[in-house]
């Protein structure tokens, strides 16, 4: 079997629908299973949805829910005609009406936890994955819609859940492999899954992705197919650098590497399933579905170039914590990193001197509450809107000399910390926000205006 994941903008209309249901007929003998993503944009307006509840705006809230509504019929009745969408109308407006009283009690008590955060964030899925069930079904697939939050089991952490593959891995097994073995195509909601007693959960924004690669795992795939907007993984973000190039092959630990710092084509978590059972990822373009994409396996061919790619991941915070007299006091890193570890606040970077660490974090919300604990150890500011860059490669291992062609190509540019990383295949450091865009088209032109055509198109 394979899995085939479609992306929001996939997703976004009837006439994408229709070219997925094009894209996965081609497919049949393989025994596909599709997981799709909200309609593009999707997700944002719920949570946009959700806000307004809790800041107590139930007109807006309702009224974005209305306009989603009518979106999604209107989708479905573009797909299906009158006839069939009747079929699923009750469907849709059972989901539509959940959504609404969900909104107008959020309101009522005046808070929105997590929990509710994440029931309301998964309506996206749950209603395109219908919708696209039906859509294929009419065009001759037979197709079965499976509610993810059957299958996939996690952890009560909302907004950034934690699947249990064991427990998740045996309900695949007993759910979705009989539809496959009757010759079925189970569609599948990306993103969404479910405590243990059934209350919903996210897997993170982006996380459909993971859903995919979670599937693929369980359900031992030949293969896992992301497709999304964009011929595949690119030398860089295309739309920071239209003169980016596909990969045509890279490893999973070098997309890793950029998928956690940055290239949001791919969600960070999505490798790890893949890499425990050997499973290789294609990257795919749904709008050119012809084009080869992008290949992720174990190992890669040797390039030429010295990267396969550079990532930036924005919304940083850097923290830097200065304790002249906890100088070479022992278990000092380790009461800093407790702190971190106590918010549950992954840290990313890290750099030190005699007297001094400094870290980056994802910002959020946590960090004046961490910076007044860390407060209580050392002397400690914090500055927002940064961002790492990280260049990836396996070939930096053996080539010397790499960081200063890196860093002379931007040597006007403010760089704060420099790291490169235990694995050696990346070299990171982080800028201000602003300086992103000219820092990566500066080291594109370095790195990429020539490229090895064997790994790259
Ligand atoms: P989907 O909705 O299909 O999951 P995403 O928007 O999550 O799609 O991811 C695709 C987008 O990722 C592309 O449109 C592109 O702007 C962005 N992106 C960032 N870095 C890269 C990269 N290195 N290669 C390709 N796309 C990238
Ligand atoms: N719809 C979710 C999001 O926008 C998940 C995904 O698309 O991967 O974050
Ligand atoms: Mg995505």
């Amino acid at each position: 079997m394979i899995v085939m994941k479609f992306g929001g903008t996939s997703v976004q209309d009837a006439p994408a629908i229709d070219r997925v249901a094009a894209i996965v007929r081609e497919h049949l003998t393989e025994k596909p299973v599709v997981v799709v993503s909200a309609l593009a944009k999707m997700t944002d307006q719920l949570l946009a949805m959700a806000s307004a509840a809790g800041a107590g705006n139930r007109e807006k809230a309702l009224e974005l829910s209305l306009a989603a509504r009518e979106r999604h019929f209107n989708t479905a009745s573009d797909l299906l005609g009158t006839g069939k969408f009747a079929q699923i109308h009750a469907e849709l407006e059972e989901e539509f009406n959940a959504l609404d009283e969900l909104l107008r009690g959020v309101v009522a008590v005046g808070e929105l936890t997590p929990r509710t955060t994440d029931n309301i964030a998964g309506f996206g899925e749950r209603v395109s994955s219908r919708i696209a069930t039906a859509a294929f079904s009419l065009r001759g697939l037979n197709a079965s819609h499976v509610d993810s939050r059957q299958c996939v089991v996690t952890d009560a952490s909302f907004t950034k859940a934690v699947p249990d593959l064991e427990e998740t891995n045996s309900r695949l097994r007993e759910i979705v492999k009989p539809l496959l073995e009757r010759g079925r195509v189970p569609v599948m909601g990306g993103f969404i899954g479910s405590t243990p007693d059934g209350i919903t959960t996210t897997l993170g924004r982006g996380g459909s992705d993971f859903t995919a690669a979670i599937v693929g795992a369980g359900l031992d795939a030949q293969r896992i197919e992301i497709w999304t907007d964009v011929d595949g993984m690119m030398t860089t973000d295309p739309g920071l650098c239209p003169q980016a190039r596909r990969i045509k092959t890279i490893s999973f630990e070098e997309a890793a590497e950029l998928a956690y710092f940055g290239a949001k084509v791919l969600h960070p978590a999505t490798l790890l399933p893949a890499i425990q059972k050997n499973i290789p990822v294609l990257i795919l373009n749904s709008r050119n579905p012809r084009n080869e994409g992008t290949r992720i396996t174990a190992t890669a061919p040797k390039s030429r170039n010295v990267f396969k790619a550079i990532a930036a991941k924005k919304r940083i915070t850097v923290v830097d914590i200065v304790a002249t007299r906890m100088l070479m006091a022992h278990g000092f890193l380790k009461s800093i990193f407790e702190v971190f570890a106590e918010h549950r606040c992954p840290v990313d970077m890290v750099s030190t001197s005699e007297v001094s660490v400094s870290v980056t974090v994802d910002s959020n919300e946590s960090i004046a509450a961490i910076a007044a604990d860390l407060g209580k150890l050392a002397d400690v500011k914090y500055e927002g809107r940064k961002a790492i860059v990280c260049l990836v490669g396996e070939n930096i291992r053996s080539i010397p000399g790499i960081a200063a062609k890196v860093f002379s190509a931007i040597a006007d540019v403010n760089i704060q910390m420099i790291s490169q990383g235990a694995s050696e295949i990346n070299i990171s450091f982080v800028v201000d926000e602003t300086d992103v865009p000219k820092v990566v088209s500066r080291l594109h032109e370095v790195f990429f205006s020539e490229v090895d055509s064997e790994v790259f198109a």
